[in-house]
């Protein structure tokens, strides 16, 4: 073979060198394309493949630009010019190449300039980068499409609402944005497991898109929460319509692991630009808007209004206030004495917590309690609460020799979880002193509704420490008389809802005399609450209730006013009672 001339740069394009180079240059694994800025003088056979020859002679008969989609022609132009006037390095770009006239190619072009004898020419590398871009796209994908689902997720969702908002701003139009959560995602998850869960949000995901234009945005936010983006939204009704159709949709039987489910859904909707300009006040509005339809029974939608905005604020406001509220001192808990109905004794009393807030006075329970559980300090309410109450009564057992006396808490029972209550009360009870007989916890059939097994162990520890049990709010649940034989309670509370209404409404009375038998052969204790006329009080006393509560007997009161209101109905002894 001899010593080759080499056939590279800066030598002339002697036939043999020449020869050498373009063998080299076929090994090539990407395509090798020799120019001038016009015309194509070499051509690989990778770089004819690409364009859908056979061989790179038919390359050398089209314009070098030609090779390319004309969105490229430009950029490579101006590249190849500007390596004509000057030496220089240039970066690899990305560019478009043509395969059959009609396809695209993603490429990735390196050029550069050489000499071989008389002649500047051009030398393009051109890689087949359609691999890397599909590898780049599929991470794309995944960190914006929902792998579950193939739905856009938040990510996605929030950059085209943006756009969209954007564009509606520019082009003075309206979008719509709504959320939607499923009514019983939660339920199918507990009862028919994940798997079917998974199916249910698939099924729904494609439902919602059955609902939609190609121009709706319909993503998956996380959980069982999806929301609808609508464009180009004319006057009139069409959100409505929208949001009728996605019920509609979602009311419709879903067949999961071979049963049937009914699953509803919750919409709420807001309007850019009626409601709100910025995208995160439309977020809070559909989200406030979602939260109102839930509340109004479900299966419903409901546009934005101001009033749950002022609401909303108000509860932002409330909740941060919450967070103080304990190291401000600002929760009491006050007391109603619990009478024995069938020897008129006082024999204990209900502790309820009260929020006294500086510029509102005093709030409901009803309102702080539900917040604290959802901003995730109720275990700690309820451990200060407990310790609170636990104290105070054994002051009164122990000051005023009320030894009987017992005390009657409520737990929290939604998210029993957070509350490991179950090792904080043995001390608590410790520390204060209070005899765990002395202590009454209510519960409601909820504590039942997020981990049964350990809700169970949970109240059968309690029961073994010798703390009584009640069960709160019993005939308002679903599920009460199963509940009732499962819970190792051993009192009932006939919630205030009833007692009212058992002297005026038969039906009622009924309701009340089943319970009564129910409990007693079941040898549950009876306490009624709610009293608040003789004839009420009378009326338990006759069925057999044993105990009872309510404003004919007092007023839920301060630790100093329950003192006193003790001093005046010595516990144990019959008292005078209204
Ligand atoms: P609940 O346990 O069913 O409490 C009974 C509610 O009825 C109390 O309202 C009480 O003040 C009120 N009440 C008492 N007697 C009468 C009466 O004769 N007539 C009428 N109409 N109402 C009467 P309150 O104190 O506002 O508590 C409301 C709810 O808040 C309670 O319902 C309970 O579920 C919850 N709650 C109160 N304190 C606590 C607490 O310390 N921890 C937890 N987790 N929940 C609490
Ligand atoms: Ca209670
Ligand atoms: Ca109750």
């Amino acid at each position: 073979m001899g010593n080759k001339p080499n056939p590279l740069v800066k030598q002339s394009l002697l036939p043999q060198g020449a020869f050498d180079f373009f063998m080299l240059a076929e090994q090539m694994p990407d395509g090798v394309v020799i120019h001038k800025a016009e015309q194509v003088l070499f051509a690989n056979v990778v770089a004819a493949s690409m364009s859908g020859e056979e061989s790179g002679a038919v390359l050398t008969q089209r314009p070098f630009l030609s090779l390319f989609h004309h969105d490229s022609r430009p950029t490579v132009e101006n590249m190849a010019h500007a390596l004509l006037q000057a030496p220089e390095q240039l970066q690899p770009m990305e560019m478009k190449w043509l395969h059959r006239g009609t396809k695209t190619l993603p490429v990735e072009i390196t050029m550069a300039r050489c000499q071989i004898g008389e002649e500047l020419v051009l030398i393009s590398l051109i890689r087949n980068i359609s691999q890397r871009k599909e590898a780049e796209e599929r991470i794309l994908h995944q960190a914006n499409y929902d792998a579950l689902t193939g739905l856009p997720n938040r990510a996605l969702f929030l950059d085209r609402l943006q756009h969209e908002l954007t564009r509606a701003k520019r082009s003075r139009s309206r979008v719509a944005l709504m959320f939607i959560d499923l009514d019983r995602f939660k339920w199918v998850n507990d009862t028919l497991g994940h798997a079917a869960g998974d199916q249910l949000l698939r099924e729904a995901s494609a439902r919602l898109l059955s609902c939609h234009r190609e121009s709706d945005t319909v993503a998956r936010l996380g959980g069982d929460e999806f929301t609808v983006i609508l464009p180009d939204m004319a006057h009139g009704p069409h959100a409505e319509r929208v949001a009728a159709q996605i019920l509609k949709v979602l009311a419709e039987p879903f067949i999961l692991s071979g049963q049937e489910a009914f699953i509803s859904g919750s919409v709420g909707v807001t309007i850019f630009p009626d409601d709100g300009q910025e995208l995160d006040e439309l977020l809070r509005n559909a989200d406030s808007a979602m939260y109102y339809a839930k509340n109004d029974g479900r299966n419903a939608y409901r546009f934005f209004t101001p009033d749950m905005q002022a609401e909303a604020l108000e509860k932002v406001a409330l909740e941060k206030d919450l967070h103080r509220a304990m190291e401000r001192n600002e929760m009491v808990v006050h007391y109603q004495p619990i009478f024995d109905l069938q020897n008129d004794r006082l024999v204990g009393a209900e502790g309820f917590m009260r929020w006294l807030h500086p510029k509102r006075g005093f709030i409901s329970p009803e309102i702080f309690i539900p917040m604290a559980e959802e901003v995730g300090i109720i275990a700690t309410m309820t451990e200060w609460m407990l310790r609170v109450g636990c104290s105070q009564a054994q002051q009164w057992r122990t000051l005023k020799h009320h030894e009987d006396f017992f005390v009657s808490l409520n737990l929290s029972c939604t998210r029993c979880r957070e509350l490991s209550t179950d090792d904080k009360i043995p001390e608590i009870l410790r520390s204060t002193g209070l005899p765990p007989t002395a202590l009454v916890l209510e519960i409601t059939e909820n504590i039942l509704s997020e981990d049964k097994a350990r809700a169970m162990t949970m109240l059968e520890h309690l029961r073994r420490l010798g703390v009584n049990l009640w069960l709160d709010d019993f005939g308002t649940g679903y599920s009460s008389l199963s509940v009732l034989k499962r819970l190792p309670v051993s009192g009932v509370k006939i919630d205030r809802a009833f007692v009212p209404e058992v002297t005026r409404d038969p039906e009622t009375g009924l309701l009340v005399d089943a319970i009564m038998t129910l409990a007693k052969s079941m040898k549950r204790k009876v306490i009624g609450e709610g009293v608040e006329s003789l004839e009420q009080k009378e009326y338990l006393r006759s069925r057999g209730c044993d105990y009872a509560q309510g404003y004919l007997f007092g007023r839920p009161m301060t630790y100093e006013d329950f003192g006193e209101f003790l001093a005046k109905h010595n516990v144990g002894e019959p008292t005078r009672v209204p």
